[in-house]
């Protein structure tokens, strides 16, 4: 039906939706319109995307309906189409040497752009070339804060010592809902649960963001063995660095001996109000790994799995003891559950190790 096309193109036109219960229901509308578009559909929006340069159309279709931009990244990279990133995600190869190529020739009109999009494209073309730069990084290379291969984190992979791609990110994505929600299935997590351990840093009541059932059947795809996987911090002080905790997979959790004061911590925060106890239960129906790429999407971002909806710039901690970056396991975005707030917690575990790691990100 032309309907969603309509529904879409009005979406992105309007720019005062009077109320904030309106512009939530237009954006469940204008999501759901989204996921529904059929094959053909997408093709038609894609197209008009690429034509008016629309960078709100693109990146939603990119995680809306992934792949959908199948065919048109040349054309995109070619016009200079380059951002949000997140339009690149699994662009072909011939766009991946592209922009290659103009890296490489000096004529890349935006550095930092181009290597957000060749992240994004995950090609072999892009795992050659990170290893190249790495190697014997060319000039433009001091114009970065961070080498070219440290880009691949914005996408969720980082570079092997060997040349290879390591995901960070799991496979799977189950959004975390109200209660109350049709969809919500008690069980296999419990987020926000207060802990009888207190604060290496500041004294105050810890909380568990998360707690797995590693038992539950829909949470086999995390493929970490245990029977409860409970992960522990600071709700204060993490909102200022990275807080480490060692689990050991059967309940336990403990604060880490790595764990570095903050720089800065406030000393107003005892009358923060703790985390709204139990507030989500994961929801019976996954969604795809990508809907959450893109902090714009018109979607609620507490989630287990997919891709973190960072705020500012990826930001994957390294674990304390084996030194490798920590994969992505859940996020919980305090607008989820108190519509004034804002931020989102983020949660990643070290495999190898048992480690888990709190952050913390707002606009
Ligand atoms: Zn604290
Ligand atoms: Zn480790």
């Amino acid at each position: 039906m032309g309907g969603r096309i309509e529904l879409i193109k009005a979406f992105h036109e309007c720019h005062n939706f009077g109320t904030a219960e309106n512009r939530q229901q237009a954006e469940r509308d204008v999501a759901s319109a989204y996921r529904s578009l059929t094959p053909e559909e997408c093709r038609t929006l894609a197209q008009l995307a690429v034509e008016q340069r629309n960078e709100e159309i693109l990146s939603h279709l990119a995680c809306l309906q992934a792949g959908s931009l199948a065919g048109a990244h040349l054309e995109l990279a070619k016009t200079g189409v380059l951002y949000p990133p997140v339009i690149f995600h699994r662009a072909d190869d011939e766009a991946a040497s592209f922009l290659i190529r103009q890296l490489e020739n000096g004529t890349a009109e935006n550095i930092n752009l181009c290597l957000l999009a060749l992240a994004w494209c995950d090609t072999v073309h892009v795992l050659d070339a990170f290893q190249r730069w790495k190697a014997a990084p060319p000039a433009w290379v001091a114009s970065l804060h961070v080498p070219p291969h440290d880009y691949a984190d914005s996408a969720g992979w980082e570079l092997t010592d060997a040349g290879l791609r390591r995901g960070l990110t799991l496979g799977h994505c189950y959004p975390l809902v109200p209660p109350d929600h049709p969809d919500a299935a008690v069980g296999p997590v419990r987020v926000n649960d207060p802990s009888e351990s207190s604060c290496g840093f500041c004294g105050r009541r810890m909380t568990a963001l998360i707690e797995f059932d590693l038992t539950h059947e829909m949470l086999a795809f995390m493929e970490i063995p245990g029977t409860r996987l409970r992960i522990e911090t600071c709700d204060v002080c993490t909102c200022y660095g990275t807080v480490f905790s060692q689990a050991d997979c059967s309940g336990g959790a403990f604060w880490h001996p790595a764990n570095k004061r903050p720089a800065y911590l406030p000393d107003d925060a005892h009358d923060w109000e703790h985390p709204k106890e139990h507030a989500l239960l994961i929801s019976r129906r996954g969604r795809s790994c990508m809907e959450s790429a893109d902090r714009n999407m018109p979607i609620s971002f507490s989630q287990i799995g997919g891709h973190p909806s960072w705020e500012q710039d990826a930001e994957y901690p390294r674990c304390p003891c084996c030194q490798k970056k920590m994969v992505f396991l859940a996020q919980l975005s305090n607008h989820d559950y108190d519509r004034y707030a804002e931020g989102i917690y983020y949660v990643f575990f070290c495999r190898a190790c048992l480690v888990a790691a709190t952050n913390y990100q707002q606009t």
